[in-house]
């Protein structure tokens, strides 16, 4: 068995680390580029949303590398990804390729379906080996989304530009090669420390901008062209909505115990959006105003070209933004958008909120609440 699955930001980390650890060759796809996406967007109906084509990619570019065995995710929901899984599979199947397809319900019994799918895919008898496994891909996760917390906080401050991304470059083998929880724990220190090292410029005050919108262009630094490094150099300090380690908390009934914060959410998106529209368009309405309300200088909204849930949410933004006085941007992404075009509105945004923050201070009112 030779086991693939699709790319999501640091996703592989705990994926290859539960395969090494159990002796399945596990083969990950190659990064996503731009070859990825020309071969999704090939293959794909072309009214379909950019996750759909990227993960299709992700899949061809493994089984050209001998991947037989994909895993998938399935379920129920009103976004289209539910039904995914059984459209790549029947894609490829047409084109030819061999291979067997594991759909995982992420829906249905969370982190116990979870630790099924697993026992199952590994042929493990053990319980307790399945549940340490779990557990220590959880904390690679948390561990891996500390880091890139982190990251975001030093970029926009670094005196030389690139320094906090060539370290953060690394963090995913250097995770990865961590096959125990104490290698796991003096690995991050080390990761860390280096991250604090990275001299900052003196008196830096970052606008503080939160990237909200589809959990996977949030994600997926190649699908969003790289735009957390872009408004780093141009000093902004993001804050990201979507977190793997969030959606985890979810899975382990966090929320259900009060340890979430998504009832808060539905609350300050609830005089926009009363019910859930699936995906993330409720989060991406309901951050927005709570990142008003803390004082963010300005809203950047990713969504996939004829993603269903965030063109509901799009539609609702431009009151949120009125009701709550902040700014703004949707981006609407797809295989035909250019780098170069999205880093030109982002510098426009930017302009934007300075201009914004020093009349807001000229007047008394401070919009940011960072320092430097
Ligand atoms: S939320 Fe939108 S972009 Fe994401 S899978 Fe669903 S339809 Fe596609």
């Amino acid at each position: 068995m030779k086991v693939t699955f699709p790319h999501m930001g640091q996703v592989w980390v705990p994926l290859k680390t539960l395969f090494d650890k159990n002796g399945v060759e596990c083969i990950v796809p190659p990064k996503c580029s731009k070859n990825t996406i020309s071969l999704g967007a090939k293959y794909s109906p072309e009214w379909v949303c950019m996750p759909f084509k990227t993960i299709l990619g992700n899949y061809v570019e493994a089984l050209e590398l001998g991947a037989d065995t994909l895993i998938g995710v399935a379920g129920p929901g009103l976004c289209r990804l539910g039904y995914y899984a059984k459209l790549h599979e029947s894609i490829l199947r047409d084109l030819g390729y061999e291979f067997q397809m594991c759909t995982f319900d992420w829906q249905e019994k969370q982190i116990v379906g979870l630790a099924e799918f697993i026992k199952t895919l590994l042929r493990e008898d053990s319980w307790r080996k399945i549940v340490g496994d779990i557990k220590f891909g959880l904390t690679q996760l948390f561990y891996l989304d500390d880091i890139e917390r982190h990251t975001h906080a030093i970029r926009p401050r670094e005196r030389e530009q690139g320094t906090t991304s060539k370290i953060w470059q690394t963090v995913g083998d250097r995770i990865c090669a961590a096959h125990d929880p104490a290698t796991l724990s003096k690995t991050k220190k080390q990761i860390m420390d280096e991250l604090n090292a990275i001299p900052q410029v003196p008196g830096v005050r970052p606008l503080r901008v939160g990237i909200l919108g589809e959990f996977f262009m949030s994600m997926e630094p190649f699908v969003n062209m790289d735009l957390e490094e872009e408004l780093g150099k141009m000093r902004v300090e993001i804050t990201r909505g979507a977190w793997v380690s969030d959606w985890a908390k979810v899975w382990l009934f966090l929320e259900a115990l009060g340890f979430g914060h998504g009832k808060k959410v539905k609350k300050a998106a609830s005089p926009y959006l009363k019910h859930d529209v699936s995906g993330d368009a409720m989060q991406s309405l309901g951050e927005t105003a709570l990142h008003a309300q803390e004082g963010y200088d300005g809203i950047i909204h990713l969504q996939p070209f004829t993603c269903m849930p965030e063109i509901i949410a799009q539609n609702m933004l431009p009151q949120v933004s009125r009701d709550h006085d902040i700014p703004v941007m949707s981006v609407i992404l797809d295989e035909q958008m250019g780098k170069a075009g999205l880093v030109t509105r982002l510098e426009a945004f930017v302009d934007l909120m300075e201009r914004r923050r020093y009349r807001k201070e000229r007047e008394g009112k401070v919009g940011s609440k960072a320092q430097g």
